[in-house]
């Protein structure tokens, strides 16, 4: 169980923090897999799991974590400080972009820290890449825009039955990240028009 120093805590949203730590040795890691965060608080063990949100785990790896008011490991890491040491495990999950073809990537929530961090490897890999946000007000605000910049399509849809209409998603590999209900309207829209699940990367945040 290593205890990595926290590199750097932003704000990237609404209730949403991104907290880089340090790689530790021998961690090999790509987007789209995740690890286990482990911390006492108020004399509780608590654990959650959290997506690998960088383009890659050279030197140091960030999570994108949802804090509630409501959670509690989430409103303890964002109360952490720099340097502070914070036991993580890992990595797990048998998604894992690598940077070898073209991707579209469905999110809403924290799962944007994937979409991102698939994103930007995917363009450093010359593929094209389309992310698209359930919702208007996706977090990451600042790096999507630079993903524009650098020719990435970010799609922020009200309907995600139309937008998948709009989209050549035989030509990619598809990815989804989020909380059940997003990943459940994601599914229902993909399977609307024809895609075979089976096909599809999908990794579940869990019920609440
Ligand atoms: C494979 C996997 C990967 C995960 N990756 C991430 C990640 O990258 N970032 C991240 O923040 N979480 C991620 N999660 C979820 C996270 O592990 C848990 O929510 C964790 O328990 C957070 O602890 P908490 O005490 O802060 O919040 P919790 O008490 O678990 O939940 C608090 C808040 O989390 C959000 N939430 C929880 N459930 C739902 C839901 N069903 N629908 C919508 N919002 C919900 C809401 O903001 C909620 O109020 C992942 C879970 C799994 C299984």
């Amino acid at each position: 169980m290593p205890s990595l120093p926290i590199t750097r805590i932003e704000t990237v949203g609404e209730r949403t923090v991104a907290i880089e730590v340090e790689t530790p040795a021998d961690f090999e890691a790509y987007p789209g897999q995740f690890v286990l965060v482990r911390a006492t608080v108020d004399g509780e063990e608590e654990t959650g799991y959290y997506t690998i949100s960088s383009p890659d785990v050279a030197g140091s790896f960030e999570m994108t974590v949802a804090v509630d008011p409501d959670g509690t490991l989430g409103p303890w890491l964002v109360e952490r400080t720099l340097g502070e040491e914070i036991t993580v495990e890992g990595p797990f999950g048998d998604i894992q972009y690598t940077g070898d073809s073209d991707a579209f990537v469905f999110a809403r929530g924290p799962g944007i820290g994937p979409a991102v961090g698939i994103a930007e490897r995917a363009r450093q890999f010359g593929h094209d890449v389309t992310i698209v946000h359930g919702g208007p007000n996706p977090p990451h605000g600042k790096r999507l825009a630079m993903l524009e910049d650098r020719g990435a399509t970010v799609i922020r849809s009200e309907d995600l039955g139309s937008t998948v209409e709009s989209l050549a998603l035989e030509s990619a590999i598809t990815y989804v990240f989020g909380f059940q209900e997003f990943v459940d309207e994601t599914k229902e829209a993909l399977t609307a028009v024809g895609v075979d699940l089976a096909a599809v990367e999908i990794e579940s945040f869990g019920p609440a």
